[in-house]
């Protein structure tokens, strides 16, 4: 499995992307950063995008790769929950914002959305996939992306702490997670179903006392302008758990 890092940030500007995962080049995780990343060819290669939340950073380039492959010709599958075709279809591809990919062309839209359920277990191209709902103010899921070779990726997507009840039904080889901001603003990341690497570090103790073991970690949806203040205090976490957690960017690439 191949995971490559499209945007790292919760911010967007020349130099950093919102969040969008992709593996194998045919899966997408989350439209924050798809088409400012990849040449027309290599979007056309996506098969399926799975989506977290609403949130804006995370969808925004749904309208926009949409309207790719309307004139290539061309359709995809999106997957969410409800709220998020609710979001989707009332604001972003309204008809009036820009058109409805759902519903157009007429005789084969763009876009095929399927509703997945939570805890469930479906299979989508080659890959197993689990939805599992974690803490965010916008309901949201993580996904639990399993190869045909048994190489398990868990995305958590936007989420706060307490995760216990999340990592019942997840055992990655690698988590990928958020850290949004540094320790001092840890009561503003409670507040707002987002973790810092304090709050991280609580739930990758409760991790390993679930399963006995840690993955490796990635942290993703950094603020740019407190990233360096994140990242040090993320090795001192990393350094305390004796793990490898370390900060994604835009083109890292991970192998499982
Ligand atoms: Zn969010
Ligand atoms: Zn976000």
């Amino acid at each position: 499995m191949n995971i490559q890092v499209l945007g790292a940030h919760n911010c967007e500007s020349k130099d950093s992307k919102l969040i969008s995962l992709l593996i194998d080049d045919t899966l997408a995780i989350d439209a924050g950063g798809l088409t400012s990343t990849l040449s027309f060819p290599a979007q056309q290669k996506i098969k399926a995008i799975l989506l977290t939340h609403q949130h804006y950073d995370h969808i925004r380039d749904i309208p926009a790769i949409a309207m790719n492959f309307y004139l290539s010709g061309a359709t995809i599958n999106i997957y969410s929950t409800p709220p998020v075709y609710d979001a989707l279809t009332t604001y972003l591809l309204d008809g009036k914002l820009y058109p409805n990919f759902l519903e157009q062309p007429q005789e084969n839209p763009v876009i095929k959305f399927t509703i997945i359920e939570p805890l469930k277990t479906e299979q989508i191209e080659s890959y197993s996939i689990l939805a599992v709902p974690v803490n965010h103010p916008a309901p949201t899921v993580g996904y639990q992306i399993t190869s045909p070779d048994g190489k398990v990726v868990f995305y958590t997507g936007d989420t706060g702490p307490g995760l216990t009840d999340c990592w019942k039904y997840v055992s990655p080889q690698l988590l990928i997670t958020e850290t949004t901001a540094p320790d001092k603003y840890k009561e503003f990341a409670k507040e707002s179903g987002h973790l810092t690497p304090s709050l991280l570090k609580q739930e990758l103790v409760s991790f390993r006392e679930l399963k006995g073991y840690l993955p490796q970690v990635v942290v993703i949806h950094m603020n740019p302008r407190q990233e360096k203040e994140i990242e040090a205090e993320i090795a001192a976490v990393a350094d305390v758990l004796h793990n490898s957690i370390t900060l994604g960017y835009e083109g890292m690439q991970l192998h499982l």
